[in-house]
């Protein structure tokens, strides 16, 4: 028997955990801690950089709102999109907030001290070169294209500019260790039969009200849906709570949902596993692991904790 199988570690906007989400300490923290890969998010700013950040907005994670009062749009956010890259290295970073600038997860990283700020794509793929030649780990990369279509209604095409930059680094190929993410079906339709993309690609799943993209997830979600995915992408990323049903007694059932990805071939990564943050239905995070990994035989999953192993007893 070989060694047991176990699912590939996904450090969820690095080990955010810990520190604040997408700064490079907090990749930095994530390689140390054995994960297997580490997650990117990318958006453009003014001047058609592309930054690491999960929102195209920047109120929710940096003083923009102090340092740029005015700046916003009639919504009253700030957008990446309308600040130059010089201008958004200006800010700090700090641990994500909700709109009335209370913290999240109000047990995270507490300390206002220390200065954190925003990197380019081509900085952080930099780093965890530099990373891996020191410290001798290969790990992985996993880069997420945020909102092409709004993108391109601003006027940039992200999908090129983030292909240029992987093969900058040398990531090309279908066994080279990276996986490209997207909400939008379309625009991972367009990787791969328009720019010809080998990469390994990754399907996000998440629910249509969201607004992430024009994509009809119920629909992805059918066999059907899944086989025309499988043509495709290698693996679906589906939101956690697309993998069981709740039974109005607490009882928890597998929705089926990655048993039949697996009968088309897709590899299975759901998001996102915070233990401070549990889905319903689940009393502990090792119960909640014990389900994904035991009973689902999930492939990957993205987590916030990618010191995994130090959580699951
Ligand atoms: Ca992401």
């Amino acid at each position: 028997m070989g060694p047991p199988i176990r699912p590939v570690i996904i450090a969820h906007r690095g080990a955010s955990g810990y520190l604040p989400e997408h700064t490079l300490p907090a990749k930095a923290l994530a390689y140390t801690m054995g994960a297997d890969y580490l997650e990117q998010d990318v958006v453009a700013t003014r001047d058609d950089e592309l930054v690491v950040l999960h929102d195209i907005h920047l109120d929710r994670v940096t003083d923009v709102a102090t340092q740029f009062a005015g700046r916003s749009r009639v919504d009253g956010r700030y957008y990446v999109r309308d600040f130059s890259l010089s201008e958004i290295r200006q800010l700090e970073v700090h641990e994500r907030t909700n709109a009335d600038g209370t913290p999240v997860y109000p047990d995270r990283f507490k300390r206002n001290d220390e200065v954190f700020h925003v990197h380019t794509f081509t900085e952080e793929l930099a780093f965890i070169a530099e990373l891996q030649a020191n410290e001798g780990r290969a790990v992985g990369i996993y880069p997420e294209i945020k909102r092409p279509a709004w993108h391109r209604d601003e006027g940039v095409d992200v999908t090129p500019l983030f292909l240029d930059v992987l093969r900058e680094f040398g990531y090309e190929s279908h066994g080279d260790p990276v996986y490209i993410q997207c909400f939008d079906d379309q625009e991972l339709v367009r990787i791969r039969d328009i720019y010809n993309c080998e990469m390994k690609l990754i399907q996000l799943v998440g629910q249509n009200e969201w607004g992430e993209a024009n994509t009809d997830y119920d629909r992805l979600c059918t066999t059907e849906g899944l086989k025309q995915l499988a043509e495709r992408v290698d693996g679906i990323g589906p939101w956690i709570n697309h993998l069981y049903r709740q039974h109005p007694g607490g009882r928890i059932e597998d929705s089926g949902l990655v048993a039949n990805a697996h009968a088309q071939g897709l590899a299975v990564h759901p998001f996102t596993f915070r233990k401070d943050d549990l889905p319903p239905g689940f009393e502990s995070f090792a119960e909640l692991l014990r389900f994904a990994v035991d009973e689902l035989s999930v492939d990957g999953l993205f987590t916030d904790f990618p010191d995994l192993a130090k959580n699951s007893k």
